[in-house]
């Protein structure tokens, strides 16, 4: 990857009605050869985002560059990018091998050349056998297909896409992400992917831009973003997180204690920004958490240093793999703890008083503004669970909601 950012953004803000930005002061580069992923809720700015890259809308403010040349005079067709959408957007007269022509119709290839490149990229998508057919006589998932071979069949150095998988059902999906990877990958495509739903930016992407409220919230590797996410809104929407709420006691270095609403005192990695009496939310995924049921264990924990807060049973949930445990602290708040369903576990009964402990450094300590905790709204998780694989990965937002 050279030095200088394949894409750029800076600066880049979009008002559709003059007074409100939907997306603003976006900053953004992407390196040639990368898989970049827009993440976040619906009305969040993402389709926007892409839009200005593909030409169909500009900036009001900043600029767009792709490989160093500023993009706004150009017309999307003279921009050399390829584009998938949700809805396939196939010509239903056409047949599929005439579909996947058009660009190079419209680009005025020769006949000879145009089926030559057809083929291949049919053959990309493993459709060559399809050609002559019309898109009704296609499955949804062979259709998306046709769509990215019509992306790809004039070999542009980027494509875009816009939740392309949004309208198939799980299994197809999972195996179209993989042929989309392959892609990616054997044709050193720049990809810029829109989705709302973060297993699929997770496994997909090199790096991951959330979205929330029209500014990124943070852009990072899918581990960096998962294990370290800068605030609350992203560690609440990707993956499944415990947030407790609490006042910022004490910072030291790269630590922060924070005393919870029931008086109980616990640290946690610093997230930036920490000042003493703040607000902030502790971040816990729920399968760093454990459960301490004897006096004996809740004081090897103890001497372990780590964080033990008392709590009730309130629900076991079986989902084969694992159990989710449901606890209630004095005060209120919820902490789900994940037990894997590797061996035989004592799990709490329910309506127990137990405790549940975690490893300091398996928790951060984030700011939490009253903004970035209402950026998730019941709808957004609801919306966000069912395109997830499956209802018991919805987000948890204890303390929020
Ligand atoms: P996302 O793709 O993240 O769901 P969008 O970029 O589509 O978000 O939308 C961001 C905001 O801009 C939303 O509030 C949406 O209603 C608004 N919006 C999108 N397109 C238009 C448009 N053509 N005219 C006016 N408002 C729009
Ligand atoms: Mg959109």
């Amino acid at each position: 990857m050279s030095s200088q950012p394949f894409i750029s953004f800076a600066g880049v803000c979009k008002s559709y009605d003059g007074v409100h930005n939907v997306v603003e002061g976006l900053d953004l580069d992407v390196a040639r050869g990368e898989f970049v992923s827009l993440l976040g809720p619906s009305g969040s700015g993402k389709t926007t985002t892409l839009m200005m890259l593909a030409g169909f809308e500009s900036p009001t403010r900043g600029e767009i560059r792709l490989a160093g040349n500023r993009l706004d005079d150009k017309p999307p067709h003279r921009r050399d990018i390829g584009m998938v959408f949700q809805n396939y957007a196939l010509f239903p007269h056409m047949t599929i091998a005439e579909n996947v022509a058009f660009p190079l119709s419209v680009r005025k290839m020769s006949r000879s050349e145009q089926k030559v490149r057809v083929q291949r990229a049919l053959d990309m998508v493993e459709l060559s056998h399809l050609g002559a057919r019309r898109p009704a006589q296609l499955s949804g998932g062979q259709q998306q297909r046709v769509a990215l071979a019509r992306a790809l069949v004039f070999e542009p150095s980027v494509v875009l896409m816009d939740e392309p998988l949004g309208a198939l059902d799980k299994r197809l999906r999972e195996s179209m992400q993989y042929e989309i990877m392959r892609l990616h990958r054997e044709l050193s495509l720049t990809i810029v992917y829109v989705t709302h739903d973060q297993n699929e930016a997770l496994t997909m992407s090199d790096r991951v831009a959330v979205f929330s409220d029209g500014r990124i919230q943070q852009a990072a590797a899918p581990t960096e973003l998962y294990e370290n996410a800068a605030n609350a809104f992203v560690a609440n929407f990707v993956g499944e997180n415990n947030g407790l709420l609490g006042h910022v006691v004490s910072t030291q270095g790269e630590w922060a204690a924070l005393q919870l609403a029931d008086n109980s005192t616990v640290y946690g990695r610093a997230g930036a920004g920490l000042a003493t009496g703040d607000t902030a939310m502790l971040a816990l995924r729920p399968e760093r958490a454990h459960i301490a049921a004897t006096p004996a264990s809740v004081q090897e924990a103890a001497q372990q240093d780590m964080n033990v807060v008392h709590a009730l049973v309130q629900e076991l949930v079986y989902c084969g793999d694992h159990h989710r445990v449901h606890l209630k602290l004095s005060h209120g708040e919820t902490v789900v703890v994940k037990v894997p369903n590797t061996q035989h576990r004592d799990l709490p009964a329910l309506g127990r008083q137990t405790a549940v402990t975690w490893r300091r450094d398996d928790c951060k300590v984030l700011p939490a503004t009253a903004a970035a905790l209402n950026a998730i709204t019941p709808q957004d998780s609801a919306g966000f669970s069912t395109s997830s694989s499956s209802s018991s990965d919805s987000p948890l937002i204890a303390g929020v909601n």
